[in-house]
């Protein structure tokens, strides 16, 4: 079929919640991807955040093969291997003693709600069930992920709201402080905000909202759905401030873009969803288990945290460079391969112009430009995208 029927088909066919680039992408491998005239791209949103391996990784592929053979799905009546291996290797690697299993990111975070809700009652005399969250944060669109999302763009028609939300500034501690009383189940935030402008806190916001958690009874959820799997140049966000949280989502890069969301929770906290209080068909299926267990050994393995950091450092310097000469450019912000550029006008001109020279990138709210590459990049592809960007600037 030719790409102008296929566009016009998917025009006319989906309920059009989304508004799509004019190219349909049919390959990929690695950092690169096709579309169906043969066109290749430099991917620089990796399925926004989500295939950091890169597009068909071997190890992955072999996994999906091989696990697509031996057994696609059971019910969480039964226990499977590839399940149990992966729930030890998220605790063993991190803050965490037990997982949930979903399949998506705002699926995560409705479990880490539930949860805090449910031990709160359970723990405290008084009733606590209140969220306290951040303006521009983002963390999914089911009822409760949009409620809890500072966006207001996000919400608007679909209101009523869940109760029990509030926000407050992001890295501001006062307004926490402030907004804390004996309703307060949780502080909820992004270790670094992604969708809502990839904005980096200061060094002493994570440390402080520990701490008013801790002096206040309150739960710190962490949703590193974007930050966590080495996205930032740590495995996890919070390791840069060397706090812990007491519950966090991930789904995003978990099983390089097989489906699959995690809630990941200390105890006791995490033994306030007791048996049959929370459940999931799809959750953690052997599958999509063996598939995050390949993804997280190679990531491991070829310590990619470690390689987003310093080709990070690589992409921000070219950057730095860039802001130097265009000053469309307001500010370079981020951390490892998570970077916002802030433009003096809105992003969407420059994202076509990259585009339409071979290089896909994503925005962060209306007048960021977002770069979130594969964690496999290596610096000369990022030197590549860096002079397209150049040439785009001075285009656009
Ligand atoms: C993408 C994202 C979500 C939502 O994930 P879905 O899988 O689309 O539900 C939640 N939180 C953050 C921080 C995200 O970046």
């Amino acid at each position: 079929m030719d790409t102008k029927t296929l566009l016009e088909w998917s025009e006319r066919y989906h309920v059009p919640t989304y508004s799509r680039a004019p190219i349909c992408l049919v390959r990929g491998e690695g950092v690169r991807v096709w579309d169906s005239d043969g066109r290749e791209y430099l991917d620089f949103t990796a399925g926004i955040g989500v295939v950091a391996l890169g597009h068909c990784h071997p190890r992955v592929t072999g996994a999906i093969r091989e696990a697509a053979g031996t057994l696609i799905h059971v019910s969480n009546l039964f226990h499977t291997a590839p399940q149990t291996h992966l729930a030890r290797f998220l605790c063993e690697n991190s803050f965490g003693d037990r997982v949930f299993f979903c399949n998506s990111g705002a699926e995560a975070n409705e479990a880490a709600f539930k949860l805090a809700r449910r031990y709160c009652r359970e723990h405290f005399a008084s009733d606590r069930y209140e969220i306290i969250a951040m303006r521009n944060s983002f963390h999914g669109r089911t009822l409760a992920t949009v409620t809890a999302t500072g966006q207001e763009k996000y919400r608007q028609g679909f209101e009523p709201l869940m109760p029990g939300f509030k926000h407050v500034p992001f890295n501001d501690l006062r307004a926490v402080e402030r907004a804390l009383d004996n309703r307060t189940a949780a502080v909820l935030l992004e270790p670094v905000q992604g969708e809502g402008g990839v904005n980096v806190p200061d060094d002493g916001y994570l440390p402080g909202l520990r701490k008013l958690c801790d002096e206040a009874g309150a739960l710190l959820i962490l949703d590193e759905v974007q930050t966590g799997l080495g996205r930032t140049g740590t495995l996890w966000g919070y390791q840069h401030w060397g706090v812990e949280p007491d519950i966090m989502t991930l789904a995003k890069g978990l099983a390089n873009g097989v489906p699959i969301g995690a809630m990941v929770a200390r105890d006791p906290v995490a033994r306030g969803l007791t048996a049959g209080t929370h459940a999931s068909t799809f959750g953690g299926t052997p599958f999509v288990a063996s598939v995050a267990l390949a993804t997280l050994t190679t990531l491991l393995e070829e310590k990619l945290p470690e390689r987003a950091a310093r080709v990070g450092r690589h992409l921000m310097n070219g950057l730095a460079a860039l802001k130097a000469k265009h000053s469309d450019i307001r500010e370079v912000r981020g951390k490892g391969l998570l970077i916002g550029i802030e433009l003096s006008r809105p992003a969407a001109a420059l994202v076509t112009a990259c585009r339409e020279a071979g290089l896909l990138v994503l925005t962060a709210g209306d007048m960021v430009l977002r770069l979130e590459p594969p964690l496999i990049v290596d610096e000369a592809t990022c030197d590549h995208a860096l002079a397209i960007l150049d040439g785009a600037l001075a285009k656009a």
